[in-house]
C-alpha cells in the first residue's frame, strides 16, 4: 500500500511510540514530584511486540517513526531496539525525543545502530532553574549530552523549549543566541494538560515570543531542517541554526496532523488529547494476524478528530504525557 489518510484527506505517515512511561525527571508541567502510576511491566508492551506493529504500520504507508516516553533512555536494551527500527525498509525517518540526561552514554551507539536525530527537550541554562523545573540537578548533563550527540554526528539536533510565563520566557533571547553556534532551537507553548494536579504555570503566545525575538535582529523564514512538522521555522542574521515556535495553544496545527501515537501499554491514541483508544496489546497476545492489527491501525486513522480544542480550555485527554509521549 503507498499511503493512509483520514477522514479528512490528511495523509497519516508518522507514528510516535511511547517506550515507557517511566522517566528520570519530574518537570512540574508533566509529572507530579512524586510521578504519576505507572504501567505495570508486564502491560508494557514488548520490543518485539511494538516492532510488529511498527512493521504492520510501515506495510500501510508510515515512513517515520519517533521514540518518546517518559524518558525512552531509561529503557534498557533502547539501542538494540532502534537497530531492529533502522531495519524496517520503509522507514525513512527514525528519531528520538529525550530529555537528554544520559544521551552522553547512548549519542554514539544511537547513531551507530540507525537513528538519525534527535530532539532534546531542554527548559532552562540556568542550573537552578533547570532544577527547580524538573527536580534534578541535571544541567551539565544535558548540555554534555546534546555535545555528545553532535560530535556522534546526529543531524539535526532540535532543541525544545516549553516557554512559561515567569518561569523561564526571560532566556528566550540566552536560547536564541545559541542558533548563532548552529544549535536548532524551537519554542514550543506549553498546553494546559494533565500533570497530576499540580497548577499549570500560563503559557506564552508565539506573537510574543516573537516581538522579544526580534530584539536580535530580523527573523527570516526558512525551510523546515526535515519533514513537515508542525514547527515553523526562521534564521536570525548570520546564525547557522534555526528557531522554530510549535503553536498548539494559539494556532493549532490540527488540520495538517499526520500522526498517529502508540502508548507504553499498546494503545493507539488518534490524536494526543484523544479519550479514545485502540487497544493493540491484547490481540496482539491474543495470536492476532497482521491484517487484524492493521484493521485496528485503521479505525484508530479513521477516528482521528478534525482537531483538539485545547485553545477553548477543552482537554479530553485521559492519560499522563509519560503514556503518550508528547
Ligand atoms: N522525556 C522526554 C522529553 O522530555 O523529551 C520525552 C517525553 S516528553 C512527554 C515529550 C515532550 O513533551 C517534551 O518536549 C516535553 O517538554 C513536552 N511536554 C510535556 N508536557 C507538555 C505540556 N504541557 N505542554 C507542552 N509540551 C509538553
Ligand atoms: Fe520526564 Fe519528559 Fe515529562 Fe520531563 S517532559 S517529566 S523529562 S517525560
Amino acid at each position: 500500500m503507498s499511503g493512509i489518510s483520514d477522514s479528512f484527506q490528511r495523509p497519516i505517515s508518522y507514528l510516535r511510540i511511547s517506550v515507557t512511561d517511566r522517566c528520570n525527571l519530574r518537570c512540574t508541567y508533566c509529572m507530579p514530584p512524586e510521578g504519576v502510576t505507572l504501567i505495570p511491566h508486564s502491560d508494557v508492551l514488548r520490543y518485539e511486540e511494538i516492532l510488529s506493529i511498527v512493521r504492520i504500520a510501515a506495510s500501510m504507508g508510515i515512513t517515520k517513526v519517533r521514540l518518546s516516553g517518559g524518558e525512552p533512555l531509561v529503557r534498557a536494551g533502547l539501542v538494540d531496539f532502534v537497530r531492529m527500527l533502522a531495519e524496517v525498509r520503509e522507514i525513512e525517518d527514525l528519531s528520538l525525543t529525550t530529555n537528554g540526561v544520559l544521551l552522553k552514554d547512548y549519542a554514539a551507539a544511537l547513531k551507530n545502530a540507525g537513528l538519525q536525530r534527535v530532539n532534546v527537550s531542554l527548559d532552562s541554562l540556568k542550573r537552578q532553574r533547570f532544577r527547580e523545573i524538573t527536580g534534578y540537578d541535571r544541567l551539565q548533563d544535558v548540555l554534555e549530552g546534546i555535545t555528545e550527540a553532535r560530535r556522534a554526528g546526529i543531524a539535526p539536533i532540535k532543541v525544545n523549549v516549553v516557554v512559561m510565563r515567569g518561569i523561564n520566557d526571560d532566556e528566550l533571547l540566552d536560547f536564541a543566541r545559541l542558533t548563532a553556534d548552529g544549535w536548532n532551537v524551537r519554542f514550543i507553548e506549553l498546553m494546559p494538560i494533565l500533570n497530576g494536579g499540580a497548577k499549570q504555570p500560563e503559557f506564552v503566545p508565539a506573537n510574543e515570543m516573537w516581538d522579544i525575538l526580534s530584539q536580535l535582529g530580523k527573523l527570516e523564514p526558512c525551510s523546515p531542517l526535515m519533514g513537515n512538522g508542525p514547527a515553523s521555522y526562521y534564521r536570525l542574521p548570520g546564525a547557522r541554526g534555526t528557531i522554530g515556535f510549535i503553536t498548539p495553544v494559539s494556532d493549532h496545527f490540527c488540520f495538517k496532523c499526520n500522526r498517529l501515537r502508540l502508548t507504553a501499554d499498546g494503545k493507539l491514541l488518534p490524536c494526543l488529547l484523544s479519550s479514545e483508544e485502540f487497544d493493540l496489546r491484547a490481540p496482539l497476545r491474543a495470536g492476532a494476524s497482521p491484517a487484524d492489527i492493521s484493521q485496528l491501525l485503521l479505525k484508530a486513522i479513521a477516528a482521528k478528530p478534525a482537531g483538539h480544542r485545547v485553545s477553548q480550555g477543552v482537554v479530553s485527554q485521559r492519560r499522563p504525557m509519560t503514556q503518550v509521549g508528547g
